[in-house]
């Protein structure tokens, strides 16, 4: 049996995810942006957080450690290199490192650039990565701490793994990066039918992500620059677009 991920919508357009593994009853809440609503969403599933996992130090990744650690007792795993400035950590983590939901093992990447620390959770069994706000769909984070060189090599080996991977970003960015991705490649008939759907599913009031890499891989502006250049003069680009 997998485990099953339900969205909660926070704030303006974040997304917490809660991952519930069935077989051990462990629950993990994926950058809890806030408390209340996360708690009161595994509440109504018959869930108790038992960890959090962090992807980067970002207030909207963090802010409800403290309040989700009192009310549950949960252990809360993040980025050794942004320790200092995530004080709620118990356990730091760093590439290569493994964590664990019941016997489900994750893998951490470190995908610096958005922040100096940034890291993903990969769970290969079941086809599954947390990405915090290093690629968005259709879209990749801002350079806040990082080099156009770092994006470039975090795409890679984003890129690498298994196209069905389903991709769980930490915002609803879909549509404004999709207009960016529309003058970037204005030839892309991939992003023309996307954006279709994308923009059917905003109107419908539904969520576009997860994503995942093989959609990625033939829509993603960032993930398909073909040098580090490309990708800079993208971002850039993206950084004053007002689609
Ligand atoms: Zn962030």
């Amino acid at each position: 049996m997998g485990v099953e991920i339900v969205r909660v919508p926070v704030l303006d357009d974040n997304y917490v995810w809660l991952m519930h593994d069935p077989e051990s009853g462990e629950t993990v809440a994926v950058d809890p942006a806030v408390a209340a609503p996360v708690l009161a969403a595994a509440q109504a599933r018959g869930w108790t957080i038992s960890q959090i996992w962090n992807t980067h130090w970002h207030a909207d990744h963090i802010g409800g450690n403290a309040d989700i650690k009192a009310a549950t007792g949960c252990t809360i795993t993040g980025p050794a290199a942004e320790a200092a400035k995530i004080p709620t950590l118990d356990r730091k983590v760093a590439e290569g490192d493994v964590v664990r939901i019941g016997a489900i093992v994750a893998t951490v990447i470190e995908v610096p650039a958005h922040t100096a620390g940034h890291i993903a959770y990969h769970l290969p069994s079941q086809g599954v990565a947390f990405v915090g706000d290093t690629l968005f769909a259709m879209g990749c984070g801002r350079l806040f701490e990082g080099t156009a060189g770092q994006m470039y090599a975090n795409m890679a080996r984003l890129a690498a793994l298994p196209d069905d991977t389903l991709v769980y970003c930490a915002h609803e960015y879909t549509q404004g990066n999709g207009r960016y991705a529309l003058v970037a490649e204005p030839d892309n008939e991939a992003i023309v039918a996307r954006m279709r759907q994308v923009n059917a599913a905003r109107a419908a009031g539904e969520a576009t992500v997860p994503t995942t890499i093989g959609l990625e891989r033939a829509t993603n502006p960032f993930m398909r620059a073909g040098s580090v250049e490309e990708l800079a003069a993208r971002r850039a680009a993206k950084d004053v677009f007002r689609g």
